[in-house]
């Protein structure tokens, strides 16, 4: 029974006390079935959550409510259980972690899933697709024809905007740029723009509002989610090829595993076979540390470490 909603949801608003809003939100989730992980700054709030469907549609009824946030577009993914290891509700400086300061005024122009869509069809040498995420979720799907970066953190796009710079011409480029919810573009669509990009323009909403809106045109694979599912369609309705492979034996394959020895916790792709050899670990080197290695259940795919690789963390 798919009885639990997935929210992802962004909003730039000025917050005047974020600390007074987290403690809001924990009053209103109190004695609810929700976890999440949400963020507050005094730049507006970034969230995503599961909660059985009343309590979540009770919770955007009630931040639709507030006027700071009543604009705001929740994306809803259905699902059979929480998909969050706990209710974490947080005042943060920044919303997305960035080494440079980006002005939110030079955003890039929002394009509607269908409008999006229509640009990919009429593509031509002077577009660019650039995905704007990291490399272990791109591995795992992408539009098609997409510029694929790969950044160590995405903290650094100041500098490869930079770089960007040097090779493209900056009048005539047509940059389409998207993430998975949305909120990354708001900040580096900015940054282009601040680089010299005339023509810069972001998915609005993200992968997760394409998938729901648009279905699996022009995208391949499936899409990388920062919750216990890891991987999702991007549509509920059609499925896409997996594009991705095993790390150990390159067998197609989309299940992504934390390495179970705690030291290592590295994120990777992993057929049955491979996984059952090294019992959850990453490789024979890890698996061989003993004391360090949490115990392999063989069915169904644990749920991730609830450590979070330090990229992961910057969500
Ligand atoms: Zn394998
Ligand atoms: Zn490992």
């Amino acid at each position: 029974m798919k009885n639990y909603f997935v929210l992802a949801y962004y909003h730039f608003t000025h917050i005047e006390d974020p600390a007074k809003e987290v403690a809001l939100h924990h009053a209103f989730f109190k004695g609810r079935d929700v976890k999440s992980r949400i963020y507050i700054s005094p730049e507006g709030i970034n969230g995503q959550m599961s909660a059985e469907m009343h309590d979540a549609e009770a919770y955007m009824e009630w931040l639709r409510a507030n006027p700071a946030f009543k604009d705001i577009e929740f994306k809803i993914h259905h699902y059979h259980e929480n998909v969050f290891p706990k209710l974490t509700v947080k005042v943060k400086k920044q919303l997305v972690a960035m080494d440079e300061p980006a002005d939110l005024a030079l955003t890039g122009e929002h394009l509607s899933a269908e409008k999006w869509k229509q640009m990919i069809a009429s593509r031509d040498d002077n577009t660019l697709i650039l995905d704007v995420r990291n490399d272990y979720e791109w591995r795992l799907g992408h539009f098609e024809g997409a510029d694929l970066p790969t950044l160590e953190q995405f903290r650094e796009f100041p500098s490869y905007a930079r770089k960007l710079k040097e090779e493209k011409d900056l009048e005539n480029t047509k940059v389409m740029m998207y993430c998975t919810g949305g909120i990354r573009c708001e900040l580096y669509s900015a940054l282009l723009k601040k680089e010299g990009f005339k023509n810069v323009f972001q998915l609005q909403g993200g992968v997760i509002k394409y998938g729901l809106e648009e279905g699996t045109k022009h995208w391949k694979g499936k899409l990388f989610v920062f919750d216990d599912r890891l991987a999702v369609p991007i549509s509920e309705k059609e499925t896409s090829e997996i594009i991705s492979a095993c790390h150990a034996c390159e067998t197609s394959c989309d299940v992504y595993y934390n390495c179970a020895n705690m030291d290592c916790n590295e994120l990777f792709l992993c057929c049955p076979n491979c996984i059952d050899n090294f019992k959850g670990c990453c490789s024979a080197a890890c698996l061989a540390e003993e004391d360090r290695v949490r115990p392999y259940e063989k069915e169904g795919r644990p749920k991730p470490f609830r450590k979070m690789p330090k990229q992961r963390k910057e969500e």
